[in-house]
């Protein structure tokens, strides 16, 4: 681990979810540089394990639902003003105790910027979400981004989530792109993956995965529309679970899957936590996000994973892979287009193996963990010089 200095700095994290999506993956690999700090969740649930089984410090804060979605207008937002009041104060009052604020989502970015203020402890906000308004309201915008101007640094994690942070009111000269970090999984061998083929049941088939949240934008329905237009050998895997609320578009993702005949071709495995082994059984992991993704943790794990990826040019996708080279960039919400981008992996093997050997040693390289660890050490660095 980098040497901070003596003593360490204690951060007071804060994260709205006890849910388990990107950005609480990030937080579990970042909380533990700095030991001695406290994860602060507004709810319970597997994150807190997760935190818990590396060693961070965790405290869940009572009964927070702060009742503000991402689609909340500013009479929603008046709405929960007095229970938003008594969060405040409260993590004002922790937040005296520590060396820096730092607010990893968006409803932690809100109260953690008052919080901090009035504390006059320093303040740093983690961008995770892009604020586009396919994600965001206008109202939730504007207030995302004065809020995170107060931070002594606004970390995005791509030029797609900076960008889109300057476009709704956010400080250029605050604003600092540091890329996820992620630790190379050994190669999966051959026998372990044909194990793996042979325990779902698509030995001999040609296998793609989506490792996602179930969610509409996430739009596993691409998929499942794409699939359509593909040979039958080919079949895919879903991996991943509604997370905020969103179970009403599972059921009607196994609906559209039933409609178009499908129901051989898929399998939905749930939410898994083997998702190194699983994307090195695939012949090919798709991302199918409808709207732009900030980053897309999935893309470097399945880069990681030795195997081809297919994502939308969009948001973070389209920084993270060079079409052609290192993946495969296609149009958002284009069933047709992956159908076609599918089938060209699967009839040039040898090119889709060149490519994701090449795409593994580049994510190596440019999303190693000791890359970010350096970049977030210098910045809680500057935050508690006032720098
Ligand atoms: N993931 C997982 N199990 C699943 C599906 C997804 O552990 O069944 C993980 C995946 O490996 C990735 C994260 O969830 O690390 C999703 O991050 P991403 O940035 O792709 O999307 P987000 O959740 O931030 O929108």
């Amino acid at each position: 681990m980098t040497d901070v200095g003596t003593p360490g700095p204690r951060i007071l994290f804060l994260d709205q979810t006890g849910q388990l999506g990107g950005a609480e993956f990030a937080l579990s690999d970042v909380a533990p540089l700095f030991p001695g700090s406290t994860v602060a969740l507004f709810e319970d649930g597997p994150f807190r394990s997760l935190l818990q089984s590396r060693g961070v410090q965790v405290e869940v804060l009572a009964d927070v639902g702060l009742g503000v979605s991402r689609e909340s207008g500013a009479f929603d937002a008046v709405r929960s003003l007095p229970r938003l009041g008594a969060l405040i104060r409260d993590i004002a009052d922790r937040a005296r105790t520590y060396d820096l604020v730092y607010a990893n989502t968006q409803k932690a970015l809100l109260v953690g910027a008052a919080a901090a203020g009035i504390a006059r402890t320093p303040f740093i906000a983690h961008l995770h979400d892009i604020l586009t308004d396919d994600h965001f309201s206008r109202t939730n915008r504007l207030v995302s981004a004065r809020a995170a101007n107060r931070a002594s640094t606004v970390i995005a994690n791509s030029d797609a989530t900076r960008d889109a942070f300057v476009a709704s009111g956010g400080d250029p000269d605050r604003v600092e792109v540091v890329y996820y970090g992620f630790d190379p999984a050994p190669v999966v061998s051959r026998e372990d993956r044909a194990a793996m083929r042979t325990s779902l049941g698509v030995s001999g088939r040609f296998v793609v995965g989506c490792f996602s949240r179930t969610s509409p934008w996430k739009g596993q329905h691409v998929l499942a529309e794409a699939l359509t237009s593909c040979p039958d050998e080919v079949v895919a895997l879903f991996a991943g679970a509604p997370l905020f609320g969103e179970e009403a578009y599972e059921r009607d993702l196994h609906e559209l899957i039933g409609r178009l005949g499908l129901g051989r071709r898929v399998r939905f495995l749930g939410f898994r936590t083997d998702v190194h082994e699983l994307m090195a059984a695939c012949d090919v992991v798709v991302h199918t996000s409808t709207a732009p993704e900030p980053f897309g943790r999935v893309i470097v794990e399945a880069m990681l994973s030795g195997t081809p990826v297919i994502a939308p040019d969009d948001g973070g996708p389209g920084e993270i892979l060079v079409n052609g080279e290192s993946g495969v960039l296609i149009r958002a919400d284009d069933p047709e287009g992956l159908a076609k981008a599918i089938c060209s992996v699967r009839d040039d093997s040898d090119g889709a193996a060149t490519m994701a050997d090449r795409a593994r040693s580049v994510a190596c390289s440019r999303f190693s963990m000791a890359r970010m660890e350096q970049s977030l050490v210098e910045i809680v660095r500057r935050a508690r010089v006032g720098g």
